[in-house]
């Protein structure tokens, strides 16, 4: 590779908002043990689209989460939607079924959407809107990711949002918030508030495994706050 195709590839990544590279772990070797070619994805992809981002995912083992997985969450729902929700990472019942947001936390969300846009007279459910996240790959014993791994995997998530071209984003909890936005206010402060990812407006809101703890009855209101003051922002 020269040092000019080199240059394109680093310029390309920091418009995508990378601000690190990383050295892989092991340099995969042919039989003779001579180092094999880096196989990085093309420089600004044409005529992107969600099939052609998964198929370059492939069955990805760029990073150490690809040791417990049974499935890569890709992502689900409508792909011309006017708005994306943005998770943390798949949990054990995502994993399972390589669908975001199938869990408790999943049906929670579900439950937001469908009855939030009901009570705004908002014609729209949760096939209509697009749901990914961060990470691809549920984190062991659901950790948060590492820096490493979400900028690995952001580049799949920034492809994502850049086919779909959403009217808003809405991120949920302080992980998405971070992988999204240059910002260091914590979610409480941060939620509620417009931000902008390119140029999308993003919603940051609370993720909805925290609004499952008992006590959170605040955060619920604000929650279900946020995300009519989104729904109308996109749909109306
Ligand atoms: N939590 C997330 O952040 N994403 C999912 O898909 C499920 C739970």
């Amino acid at each position: 590779m020269t040092t000019e195709t080199l240059r394109n590839y680093l310029e390309f990544y920091r418009d995508l908002g990378f601000d690190s590279v990383y050295k892989r772990a092991q340099q995969n070797r042919d039989r003779e043990g001579a180092a094999l070619p880096v196989i990085l994805p093309t420089l600004e992809p044409e005529n992107d689209s969600l099939a052609k981002i998964r198929a370059d995912i492939g069955d990805c083992k760029r990073c150490r989460l690809c040791e417990g997985r049974h499935s890569i969450v890709f992502g689900s729902g409508n792909e011309s939607a006017r708005l994306v929700f943005v998770g943390e990472g798949p949990g054990a019942d995502e994993d399972a079924q390589g669908v975001p947001f199938v869990g408790r936390a999943g049906q929670l969300l579900t439950q937001m959407i469908d009855n939030t846009a009901a009570k705004e007279g908002i014609p729209i459910r949760r096939s209509d809107v697009y749901i990914c996240n961060v990470v691809k790959c549920r984190p062991p014993d659901n950790r948060t990711p590492l820096p490493d791994e979400m900028d690995m995997c952001g580049q799949f998530l920034y492809r994502q949002l850049m086919t779909i071209k959403p009217k808003a984003i809405c991120v949920l909890g302080s992980t998405a918030m971070k992988a999204l936005l240059n910002t260091k206010e914590g979610i409480t402060r941060s939620r509620g508030k417009w931000y902008q990812w390119r140029d999308i407006p993003v919603m940051v809101t609370y993720h909805p495994s925290y609004l499952l703890r008992q006590y959170n009855q605040q955060a619920k209101r604000e929650a279900w706050e946020d995300l009519k003051t989104t729904l109308h922002f996109v749909y109306d």
